[in-house]
């Protein structure tokens, strides 16, 4: 990956090079399991190129952004997430300061599962 940013830790998760618990790779995504999970279905989704926010989207973003909107239930399902309506998930992208972001590499946020959760 050219479009990699050495100090980011999704870009090094993405890449490899910082161990995770992978839920999906493709040429452009890749999704682990969050270490701090809020429910019993918590992983992330992020883009291997590295787009530092939701803020920095643009044009070019949109197919790969597209796509990990159509895999994310796929995907939750295939983790224990239990099909809509009576399960289904939520999906959250956290945005800059006031949005709550701790990671400065794009995430998509996929949680559910049964509840209660630990937090949402
Ligand atoms: P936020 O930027 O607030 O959307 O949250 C970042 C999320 O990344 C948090 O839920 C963390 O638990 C999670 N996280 C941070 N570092 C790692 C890591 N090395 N592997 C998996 N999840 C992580
Ligand atoms: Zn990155």
């Amino acid at each position: 990956m050219s479009l990699r940013d050495p100090n980011c830790v999704f870009c090094r998760i993405a890449a490899g090079e910082i161990p995770s618990k992978k839920v999906y790779e493709d040429d452009d995504i890749f999704a682990f399991h969050d270490i701090h999970p809020w429910a019993p279905v918590h992983f992330l989704m992020v883009p291997k190129e590295h787009v530092t926010s939701m803020a920095h989207v643009g044009p070019r973003h949109e197919p790969v952004l597209g796509r990990m909107m159509a895999l994310a239930g796929k995907l939750a399902q295939q983790e224990g997430a239990r099909p809509y309506p009576e399960g289904g998930f939520r999906v959250v992208v956290n945005t800059g300061a006031d949005g709550g972001q701790e990671v400065h590499h794009l995430h998509i946020h996929v949680i559910g599962g049964p509840r209660p959760w630990l937090k949402g």
